[in-house]
């Protein structure tokens, strides 16, 4: 059992294939546990908008599934997880994504902060569906998809429009699990002592309930 106190701060990271599920729960596990939640993905389709030199430079490998550089990565993460509102920690989600990501963040927050690691799988046989169903949040980034979690009124609950990912196609998918399978997959190993798996494929509500099986909440010490 993973226990969070809030005397020390955590980062709880979310590993898992595409459509595994990350970006669904990061956001209500972050306010279970009170801290934010930080989607590299998300954070480089708003550099991506903005027109940010980031931006710029995320986005001839994300159209194409590959992965973003790592400096660029470790650049954009740690200087918002030096923003006040993570003094606590946060959740991530879709990242470390690469054995140099992984020990970076170990140099830089093992000392100061708790690690859990969650792996949500996911059978081959849902990836497809998973993914090219999802339509997510322009405005704040949520997920839906059209058949397991469809959209009331094609909004959503923020009231901003859904749009499908560029990459969510089932080319570029391919690319994607390729690289998950050969730069992410080997983290399972590297985080072994500390993962907790988590079935994926079960309904919504259910897989964060065992997600959330795997904290113990202390109460806090503001
Ligand atoms: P990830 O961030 O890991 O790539 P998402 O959280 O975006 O995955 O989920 C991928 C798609 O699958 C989304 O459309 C989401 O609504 C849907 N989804 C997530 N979890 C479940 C689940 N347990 N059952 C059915 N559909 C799900
Ligand atoms: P998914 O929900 O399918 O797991 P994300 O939204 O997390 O996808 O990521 C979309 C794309 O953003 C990735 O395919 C990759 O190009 C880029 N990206 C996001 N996080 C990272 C990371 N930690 N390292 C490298 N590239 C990343
Ligand atoms: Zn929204």
């Amino acid at each position: 059992m993973a226990d969070i106190t809030f005397n020390s701060p955590a980062l709880v990271i979310l590993l898992g294939p595409p459509g595994a599920g990350k970006g669904t729960h990061a956001p209500s596990l972050g306010s279970h546990l009170l801290i934010p939640h930080i989607s590299t993905g998300d954070l480089f389709r708003q550099n991506i908008c903005n027109r940010t030199t980031i931006g710029i430079k995320a986005k001839g490998f994300m159209d194409y599934g590959r992965l973003v550089p790592d400096e660029i990565v470790l650049e954009m993460l740690f200087a918002r997880l030096k923003q006040e509102d993570c003094k606590r920690g946060a959740v991530l989600d879709g990242v470390p994504r690469t054995l140099i990501q992984a020990r970076a963040i170990d140099r830089e927050f093992s000392k100061t902060h708790k690690l859990n690691v969650i792996l949500l799988t996911l059978d081959e046989s849902l990836l497809v569906e998973r993914i090219c169903g999802r339509v997510a949040c322009k405005q704040c980034g949520r997920p839906y998809h059209r058949k397991y979690d469809p959209p009331k009124n094609e909004l959503c609950a923020c009231g901003g429009t859904l749009v499908q990912r560029v990459d969510d196609s089932e080319e570029v998918l391919k690319q994607r699990l390729e690289i998950y399978r050969r730069q992410t997959e080997p983290l399972i190993e590297y985080y072994k002592p500390i993962l907790q798996e988590i079935d994926g494929n079960q309904p919504k509500q259910e897989v964060f309930r065992n997600i959330i099986k795997n904290f113990t909440l202390e109460p806090i010490h503001a």
